[in-house]
C-alpha cells in the first residue's frame, strides 16, 4: 500500500467523498479515511429530496454512488479505520491509522462532520437503543403500529417525523419553542399529516419505562404543566456536535468547537483544509457539504502544486476574496471550552508548529 499521498481526507461523508472525487480526478494520490462506515450522516437520511439532479433517493444510494465515483477516479477509501495520531505541522503531514500504520501527505482535508446532539438526561442514556434513536432510516420500521415521539423543530425533525408516519400509528413532535426553525415547506408538510400532533414550548424531563421505553415526560416551559406522552419510541433531532474535540491542539476551533476556515476553506495551518459540517458555517446540508468538499479539494490541489513547484503558498487571510468570519459563525468561547481562534486567520502567517496528539 502507498504510504505517501498528495492529499489525505479524514472523514468519508458528503464533504470527504466529494473532495475525494475532485482530488482523484485531478490526479492527486488520494486517501480517504473514516473511522465509521462510509457516508456519515447521509446514511441516516431515509429520503433525500433536495439534492439537485436526484429527484428521490435514499442517503445510502447517494453514498454508494459518491464512493463509486471517488474510487473510479483512483481514490483509496479506508473505512472503519481509526485515526490515532496526526501531526499537521510542517510541509509533510503525518496521519497514523489503527491497523494500517502511518501515512504521510502534502495536504490534509478535515471532513469529520458531526454527531447528533443528545439532551444529556440520565434516562436518555438508559433507553438509548431500547426505544431512543437518532436515525429514522435505521430504526423506523421497529416502530410499526406504535406511538412515537420526535424531539426537535428543525428540518431534520419535521422531515423525519413525516417519514416515520409510514410506520408509526402516531407521531408527537415535541419542541422547546413556540415556533419551528424548519423551512416553511417542511412545517406545512408535517402539519398536513394527520398522524402528527405538536406539543410546543416543552422541556423534556424524563424517559420512562421498564425493559424498553414506555413514555416521554415533558413540562410546559411557561406553565410547568407536566404531560406524560405514552410512546415506545423517541427520535431525537436536536442538532449536532462537531467531531473536532481531538483536533483542538492542531487547528483553530471556535467557541462551538467548529473548525475555523477562510473562504478557500484553509485552516490556520498551511496545507490543512476543512470541509462540511465540522467547520464553522451557518447552513449544514448535503449540498453545502458537497460544495465545501469541492472548494477544499481545489484549494488542496493548488497547495500541492505550489509545493511541487517549490513556490511559497499564500498564507491564510491574504486571499483577496476571503471574507472575515462573522460573529454568527464564531460564538464566544465558554469558560473552559476551546478558544475562539477565528481572528488568527487574518494573521499573515501559517501556524509554525503544533504538538502531535493522540
Ligand atoms: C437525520 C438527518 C437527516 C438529514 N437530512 C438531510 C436532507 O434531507 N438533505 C440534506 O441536504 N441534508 C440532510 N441532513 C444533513 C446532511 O446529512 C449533513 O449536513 C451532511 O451529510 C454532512 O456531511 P459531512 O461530510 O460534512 O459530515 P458527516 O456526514 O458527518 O461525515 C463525517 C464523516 O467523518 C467521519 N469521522 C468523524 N471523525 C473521524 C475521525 N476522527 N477519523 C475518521 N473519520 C472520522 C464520520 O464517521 C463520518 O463518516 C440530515 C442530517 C441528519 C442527521
Amino acid at each position: 500500500m502507498d504510504r505517501h499521498y498528495d492529499v489525505i481526507v479524514i472523514g468519508a461523508g458528503a464533504a470527504g467523498l466529494t473532495a475525494g472525487i475532485y482530488l482523484a480526478r485531478a490526479r492527486m494520490r488520494t486517501l480517504i479515511v473514516d473511522h465509521g462506515t462510509v457516508g456519515g450522516q447521509m446514511i441516516l437520511t431515509y429520503q433525500v429530496a433536495n439534492y439537485p439532479g436526484v429527484e428521490n433517493a435514499s442517503g445510502a444510494e447517494i453514498v454508494a454512488t459518491m464512493r463509486r465515483q471517488a474510487e473510479s477516479f483512483g481514490a483509496r477509501v479506508l473505512a472503519h479505520s481509526e485515526v490515532q495520531r496526526i501531526d499537521l505541522a510542517g510541509d509533510v503531514k503525518t496521519v497514523e491509522v489503527e491497523d494500517e500504520g502511518t501515512f504521510t501527505a502534502t495536504a490534509v482535508i478535515l471532513a469529520t462532520g458531526g454527531v447528533p446532539r443528545m439532551l444529556g438526561l440520565p434516562s436518555e442514556a438508559a433507553f438509548k437503543g431500547r426505544g431512543i434513536s437518532f436515525c429514522a432510516t435505521c430504526d423506523g420500521d421497529f416502530f410499526e403500529g406504535k406511538d412515537i415521539v420526535v424531539i426537535g423543530g428543525g428540518n431534520s425533525a419535521l422531515e423525519e417525523a413525516v417519514s416515520l408516519t409510514k410506520y408509526a400509528t402516531s407521531v408527537t413532535v415535541v419542541h422547546e419553542f413556540d415556533h419551528f426553525q424548519a423551512q416553511p415547506w417542511a412545517v406545512d408538510e408535517a402539519r398536513a399529516n394527520p398522524k402528527i400532533r405538536f406539543l410546543m414550548e416543552q422541556d423534556v424531563r424524563e424517559f420512562v419505562g421498564g425493559e424498553s421505553l414506555e413514555a416521554v415526560v415533558v413540562a410546559h416551559k411557561r406553565t410547568g404543566e407536566i404531560t406524560r406522552i405514552p410512546a415506545e419510541g423517541a427520535f431525537l433531532f436536536i442538532g449536532y456536535v462537531p467531531n473536532t474535540a481531538w483536533l483542538k491542539d492542531h487547528v483553530a476551533l471556535n467557541g462551538r468547537g467548529e473548525i475555523v476556515t477562510d473562504e478557500s476553506l484553509r485552516t490556520d495551518v498551511a496545507g490543512v483544509f476543512a470541509a462540511g459540517d465540522a467547520r464553522a458555517k451557518r447552513y449544514r446540508q448535503i449540498t453545502t457539504a458537497v460544495a465545501d468538499g469541492t472548494i477544499a479539494a481545489l484549494a488542496a490541489v493548488e497547495h500541492v502544486a505550489s509545493r511541487a513547484k517549490g513556490a511559497g503558498e499564500k498564507p491564510a487571510g491574504k486571499e483577496p476574496a476571503a471574507s472575515p468570519i462573522t460573529s454568527s459563525e464564531a460564538s464566544p468561547a465558554a469558560p473552559g471550552k476551546a478558544r475562539d481562534h477565528s481572528r488568527l486567520l487574518r494573521l499573515p502567517r501559517a501556524r509554525a508548529s503544533r504538538a502531535s496528539v493522540s
